[in-house]
């Protein structure tokens, strides 16, 4: 506790006077057990001085909430500012006038004796929504999901005073915008932060769309020199697309369309915001990556798409790659069929007819499944096995079934849903910058031009691929190597 001088309750009371009669208990601050509250900061005197008629009102509030008795303001304008203790009859009173020729405030006249008990419930007058934006501030700059709930207990705990869900709301969207600026000035902000993306950043995509009478956002896309770069240059030709629905006051729908690099890890090269989840968005999203993409990809082996699969992706895949494998997310899929049957011995099999290497294969694993349920046909129909099937699909999944940018989605809709949109998206820079930094130092350190990373499970093919091309049993191409379904 050194350098923290807290007064004994004795000095409290002599410098705030508190009147005997008074129990220590009524206006002990219930802050006791928070080491970073002072007690001197209760205290009053004569020629206090306050930087501005703003810090000498919330300076008041704090005492009167800490110390438990309410104010009344008498007067409040540009020269002065009294208070007395609400209570009537009770002499506490304070006169804080300006100083001349600076916006200096100071005590002229302290009656700070109190004769009444002091709030004896847990509701405070001075306890307004700005007390509450200001007491939260620091804990909602570290913890953006800090929830109105526990808002209103914390404060609940640390002042002893009662706040409604409603002021805890109010109070951490006022603390927010403080902190943020709000959501509605987050929107006006994209067309300059577009700009400084493209003007710090040269080489990266940032354009934003707005729609109607009264100019409202539609769409934003951002994708990163770094990332156009990284894909065109050193990925495999592979793509993941998905999207999540965000909960913020404006919701929305985040894009993102990722791909995924030498070791295995995400690596999102668009991200897109839009208003709504639509067959002209999508349309709108992958003509923005064709178009950053460019002549780029002609050059590269032909794309793989993985995804949901939804209307609005098919059509904006067929439009603007037109060449690309566009194949379902095996997770979407099988979880679609063993909804649908709620069998799981069919699902079972359902697995080994995913994986099954043949077309042999393929169709004795449907006789079975149609010995079990004739209904597996129609739903075979309606999600062709050319989209799915390790047997049937013409693309490369470079081992690659299932969607991962899902999760990722998911986790920035959690993390971003209290942040306006540009915040939002500079959360998602930050950590696409700390990825690709943390990957470059990882990659420094490996001696091979390929990503091998120690004991992985491409280092013991790549020896078992040695073994065999070096018997001369087969010649291998390293790019197309291993059975389907699990090329390098
Ligand atoms: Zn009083």
């Amino acid at each position: 506790m050194d350098g923290l001088a807290l007064p004994t309750m004795s000095n409290v009371k002599e410098t705030v006077g508190l009147t005997s009669h008074m129990t220590e208990n009524a206006f002990a601050p219930v802050s006791d057990a928070n080491p970073n509250v002072c007690l001197a900061n209760y205290s009053l005197s004569i020629g206090q001085e306050f930087a501005d008629v703003d810090t000498c009102r919330k300076t008041l509030k704090d005492i009167a909430i800490a110390l438990h008795f309410e104010i009344r303001i008498v007067k409040s304008d540009r020269s002065r500012f009294i208070a007395k203790c609400s209570k009537e009859g009770c002499p506490w009173r304070v006169h804080v006038a300006k100083c001349p020729g600076v916006p200096t405030f100071t005590i002229r006249t302290l009656h700070g004796e109190h004769t009444c008990e002091g709030v004896q419930n847990l509701h405070h007058q001075q306890a307004s929504v700005g007390w509450v934006a200001r007491s939260v501030e620091s804990r909602v700059k570290d913890n953006p999901q800090y929830k109105p709930k526990e808002i209103l207990q914390d404060i609940r705990d640390q002042h002893g005073v009662a706040v409604s869900y409603m002021q805890a709301w109010r109070g951490k969207e006022r603390s927010m915008a403080a902190l943020h600026g709000t959501y509605e000035e987050g929107y006006k902000l994209i067309p300059a932060y577009c700009e400084q993306i493209k003007k710090t950043n040269p080489g990266s995509i940032a354009s934003v769309v707005a729609t109607g009478q009264d100019n409202s956002f539609q769409r934003l896309f951002v994708s990163y020199r770094a990332a156009i770069y990284g894909f065109i240059n050193a990925c495999r030709p592979l793509l993941e697309l998905d999207r999540v629905q965000l909960k913020g006051k404006y919701l929305g729908i985040l894009f993102c369309a990722s791909a995924v690099d030498a070791n295995d890890a995400l690596f999102p090269l668009a991200i897109a915001i839009v208003d709504v989840e639509s067959d002209e968005n999508w349309m709108w999203f992958m003509s923005e990556l064709r178009k950053l993409l460019g002549v780029n990809t002609d050059s590269m082996p032909r794309l793989t798409i993985l995804s949901e699969r939804t209307t609005g992706m098919v059509q904006a895949v067929e439009t603007h790659f037109p060449n690309a494998f566009h194949g379902f997310c095996l997770r979407f899929i099988s979880e679609n069929f063993r909804d649908t049957f709620k069998n799981s011995k069919l699902v079972n099999i359902f697995w080994n007819a995913v994986y099954a290497l043949t077309t042999v294969e393929f169709e004795n694993k449907i006789s079975e499944m149609v010995q079990i349920s004739q209904e597996v046909l129609s739903w075979f129909h309606h999600f062709d096995p050319q989209l799915w099937a390790v047997a049937y699909f013409e693309g490369v999944r470079y081992g690659h079934f299932t969607i991962a940018v899902t999760e990722i989605l998911y986790d920035w809709a959690l993390e971003c849903h209290e942040l306006p949109i540009v915040q939002m998206m500079e959360h998602i820079r930050h950590q696409l910058t700390s990825w690709f930094n943390d990957r470059r130092h990882m990659a420094m350190r490996w001696t091979s031009i390929l990503a091998l990373p120690p004991k992985s499970g491409l280092q013991k093919q790549l020896q078992m691929l040695a073994v065999i091309k070096y018997s001369g049993q087969m010649k291998l191409n390293l790019k197309s190597c291993l059975v389907k379904g699990q090329t390098l």
